[in-house]
C-alpha cells in the first residue's frame, strides 16, 4: 500500500462543490482510500494574479495505484469536472496534483514527485503541515520550509469554513 499526499485547488465557482466532487470521485475508486483531509484554505492567487481566489486543500490517501495510474485517475477527474487548460496557472475548476508518493523521487516525462513547486507554496505547505506535521520533503522538514516562506505568503492562506 502506498501513502500519497494530493493537493487540490479550484478557483471557479462553485468552488466548494468542485472540491467535494473531486473527493467523491477519488473515493469511488476502489484502489484509493482517503485517510486524512485538511481544512479548506482560501488563498490569493500566486503567479498569475489576475484571477479569483482559490480554495485549496491537501488529502492523504492510501492507494495500490502506481504513480502513473494515479496521475491518470487525477487527470480523468479534472476532465470530468470540466477543467480546461487555457492560461498556464490560470483559472480552473479543479487541479489535482501528486505532492508526495511514499518517499519516492520520480522524474518521468509526465510526472515529477515530490511536486517540483510545492516547497515554495504556502497553499500547499500550510494544509500539508496541518495533516502531516512531521513529514519531510526530501531532506527538509516541513517546518523549515514553512519558515522560509515570506510572511506575506503565509498570511495569504486562511482557513475557510463556509
Ligand atoms: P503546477 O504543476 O505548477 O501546480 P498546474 O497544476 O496548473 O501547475 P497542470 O496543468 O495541472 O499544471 O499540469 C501540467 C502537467 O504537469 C500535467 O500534464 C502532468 O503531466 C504534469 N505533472 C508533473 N508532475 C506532476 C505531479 N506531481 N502532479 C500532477 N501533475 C504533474
Ligand atoms: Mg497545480
Ligand atoms: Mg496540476
Amino acid at each position: 500500500m502506498n501513502r500519497v499526499y494530493l493537493g487540490l485547488g479550484t478557483n471557479i465557482e462553485p468552488r466548494k462543490s468542485h472540491l467535494e466532487k473531486a473527493l467523491e470521485q477519488l473515493k469511488q475508486n476502489e484502489a484509493i482510500t482517503i485517510v486524512k483531509q485538511s481544512n479548506r484554505y482560501e488563498t490569493a492567487p500566486v503567479g498569475y494574479t489576475e484571477q479569483a481566489d482559490f480554495l485549496n486543500m491537501v488529502v492523504e490517501i492510501k492507494t495500490t495505484l502506481s504513480p502513473e495510474l494515479l496521475l491518470d485517475r487525477c487527470q480523468t477527474i479534472e476532465k470530468e469536472l470540466g477543467r480546461e487548460r487555457t492560461i498556464r496557472f490560470g483559472p480552473r475548476t479543479i487541479d489535482l496534483d501528486i505532492l508526495l508518493y511514499n518517499e519516492e523521487n520520480i522524474k518521468t516525462e509526465r510526472l515529477t514527485v515530490p511536486h517540483p513547486r510545492m516547497h515554495e507554496r504556502g497553499f500547499v505547505l500550510i494544509p500539508l503541515a496541518e495533516i502531516a506535521p512531521h513529514i519531510k520533503i526530501g531532506e527538509e522538514t516541513i517546518d523549515k520550509l514553512l519558515n522560509k516562506l515570506p510572511k506575506q505568503e503565509r498570511d495569504d492562506v486562511k482557513v475557510w469554513q463556509q
